[in-house]
């Protein structure tokens, strides 16, 4: 970590689901419906089936994802903070677990698509998925910045484990913070960090 404030940050990426937006994912559900066992990463686990089995899952996952996709609420602070953001000049970016088109959709239904160009939106089929940094190295490739220029943002391990592997800071919001070591910075929420940042 840089002893640079986060207020001089110009490059931002964030997480989707349960960053920007409430979390909806029932991850105990959908590895039930895909005959998933517990604690296996979906996504790697469709990656080792037989390549008729993976289409029909993932088939299935989209599907079930475009319907949490359609249901999508800001989480708090968030449209806010990316406004702040996106006033002050900021490159805005997405990086997520989820296919680029929901991702969009997402971002229609919180009312924040327009602060997104579509190569600012870097999805599973993009990139290799987090907690790989494949993504945000790839964003900072696509902004001819330096990797350690970027903030990740988000609320889970994954989104941290990526940060740190990419040398970006990171950022973990949420209420209980389980991966304290890979965090440069912790908020309870997006209202919170900007709050932050506004106090400069
Ligand atoms: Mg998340």
């Amino acid at each position: 970590m840089t002893a640079r404030p986060l207020q001089a940050c110009r490059h931002w990426v964030f997480d989707l689901d349960g960053t920007l937006t409430l979390a909806v994912h029932d991850f105990a559900r959908i590895r039930r419906e895909l005959d998933i066992p517990e604690r296996h990463d979906i996504l790697g686990h469709l990656a080792t089936l037989p390549a008729a089995d993976a289409a029909a899952k993932r088939a299935w996952l989209v599907a079930h994802e475009r319907e949490l996709a359609a249901a999508s609420r800001p989480a708090p602070g968030a449209c806010e903070l990316l406004q702040w953001l996106h006033v002050r000049g900021c490159a805005l970016g997405i990086l997520t677990r989820n296919d680029h088109a929901l991702a969009r959709l997402t971002l229609v239904e919180i009312g924040v698509a327009a602060l997104f160009a579509d190569d600012a939106i870097v999805g599973r089929d993009e990139a290799a998925p987090k907690p790989d940094p494949a993504g945000l190295l790839l964003h900072a490739a696509r902004w001819a910045a330096a990797p350690a220029d970027l903030v990740m943002v988000g609320d889970h391990g994954y989104d941290l484990q990526a940060g740190r592997a990419a040398g970006a800071r990171t950022v973990f919001v949420g209420g209980d913070n389980a991966w304290p070591a890979l965090s440069d910075h912790t908020y309870p929420d997006c209202r919170a960090l900007l709050m932050a940042l506004g106090r400069g």
